[in-house]
Order: structure tokens, then sequence, then C-alpha cells
């Protein structure tokens, strides 16, 4: 359904550039001016009503972009689409990723087919500055999840909020992984990881390569977990860049985005192009 939107709205921009460029090639005077009346990127509207959010509707995958926290649990039997094992790396002599994988400890992992392309590009341009990172966590199933709450609570009496209670945790989207430098495989982790330049590097890239700093230091009133610089989530480069650039959790956008929504099906736009991207 949304391919097909994707190439309805291709089509129609298409026929627009056709049209465009046929009226302006008759009347060559007002070429450019014609052409940026008919083609403003800052105003795509959807049956005439503008969708003034800063990310486009067609730059956001319902998938991709799902909340999992304390107040959006995922169901018990929520499996991600397009769960797919990590290879391990390997590299051939000129020092290029031959297996499609990522370094990686407490394996294996699985991941959903798009993050771990992602997270692969991201290693590879790491590594190519001199950063090696480990993948530490991925893919955790509800039923893992609990395990892991159950066993914290026990060992410490009370949620210290490092562990997600089972249905709340990002990693059951399959588009969660914590990505560590090499020191801290071993090691429990903690916010001073945040002064690696490994996770620096990761903080700063992550954004182009689809990726967001799940949990931010500055945000744990939002997220209710504490500050981890070594969550990414996948998101796709259009969400990420706008999350980054902005500082906002992958909540805030969720605001944000609900907000636009209102507004433009109140002003009209068409409830067929949002609705997969509605919050249940
Ligand atoms: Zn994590």
């Amino acid at each position: 359904m949304r391919n097909l939107l994707r190439m309805l709205a291709l089509l129609l921009l298409l026929t627009l550039l056709a049209g465009c460029n046929a009226t302006a090639l008759a009347e060559d005077d007002d070429e450019e001016i014609y052409f940026s009346d008919v083609i403003s990127m800052d105003m795509i509207t959807y049956n005439n009503v503008p969708w003034e959010f800063p990310v486009d509707i067609m730059d956001m995958e319902p998938e991709l972009i799902r909340l999992a926290n304390k107040q959006t649990l995922l169901p018990k039997d929520f499996v991600p689409q397009n769960l797919v094992d990590v290879p391990k790396l390997r590299l051939n002599d000129a020092g290029e990723n031959t297996s499609g994988g990522v370094r990686y400890v407490d394996g294996p992992w699985q991941l959903s087919r798009e993050c771990l392309q992602a997270l692969v590009a991201l290693c590879d341009a790491a590594r190519a500055e001199g950063y090696e990172l480990y993948l530490k966590s991925g893919y955790r199933s509800y039923r893992t999840q609990s395990y892991m709450y159950e066993n914290r609570l026990e060992k410490y009496g009370y949620d210290d909020g490092w562990v997600a209670r089972p249905g709340s945790s990002d990693h059951q989207t399959g588009l969660g992984c914590d990505v560590v430098p090499k020191k801290w495989t071993d090691r429990g982790m903690n916010e001073d990881m945040a002064r690696e330049p490994e996770t620096q590097w990761m903080a700063a890239n992550c954004a182009r390569f689809g990726f967001i700093l799940r949990y931010p230091a500055d945000k744990e009133d939002v997220t209710q977990i504490n500050y981890e610089p070594w969550h990414l989530r996948y998101v796709g480069v259009p969400v990420a860049t706008y999350i980054m650039e902005n500082g906002l959790t992958l909540e805030e956008f969720h605001e944000e985005l609900a907000a636009a929504i209102e507004a433009f099906v109140a002003a009209g736009g068409p409830v067929s192009m949002v609705d997969d991207l509605m919050m249940d």
C-alpha cells in the first residue's frame, strides 16, 4: 500500500515536471519563476492539503518508527518482520568486509534486515576512520526480556531502570542495538562510555545511517530510561536526521507527528495517507 502511494506520488511529480518543462520551453523568459512555483519542496501537498511536518509522509515507514516504551507496550507475540541473523565480520586482505557482517560479542544476534544493513554500513564507515565497534545486543524477544527483567528484580529487589520491563524494550522491535567500543565489550555498561572516541563518533554520525540515540542524556524524564550512549535505534535516514538535528527522542517525535496528522486531517487531508502512521 505504501509503495503504491509512493509510486503514485512519483508519477504525479513526474507529470508535474514534464508539464512544467513543456511550459517552460514555450515561454523561456519565465522559466525559473514558473519552475519554483510548481515544485516548491517546502510546501508538499496531498489533495491540495499542505503537509507541514518537516519529514514528508513518504519518508516515514510505520514499522521503522514503531514505539516501544512503558506506555506503549509491544504485544507478547510481537515479532518483527524480516529478522535476520547477524553475520560475523570477515575482512579480506584489502580490508574489505566480505561477510556483510559486524564484530559482535555475547551473540549470535538477530536484527531486522534494514537495521542490519545500516549497522554494517555504520561499522564499516567507523572502521575506515579507525574506530572499531562491537554489537553487544540485538533483537530480544518478549520472553528473553521477561527473564532479564525478573532476574534484575530478584537481584536488586527493585526496578533500578536498567532493564526494561517486557513489552517496553526497544530491542523487541528488532531495530534497537547496543554498540560499544572494544574495551567495553566485557564490562558493565554505564554512561562513562560517552567519553570514548568511538561513542562520540557514533553520536555524531549515526543519523546519516538512519540511526538515533534512543536514550539521550538530557531526556531521561521523557524516555524514563537512563542515558544509554550505546543504544542505537534504526528509524531510517530522514527521520533520524530530523530527530538528531533537533535533539528529540522518539517519544517527542511521535507527539509532533500526531499533532501534524491531526492538523492535516482536520484541513481535509486524506486519512488513507496517514492512518498507518498513527499510533494505536
Ligand atoms: Zn539497548
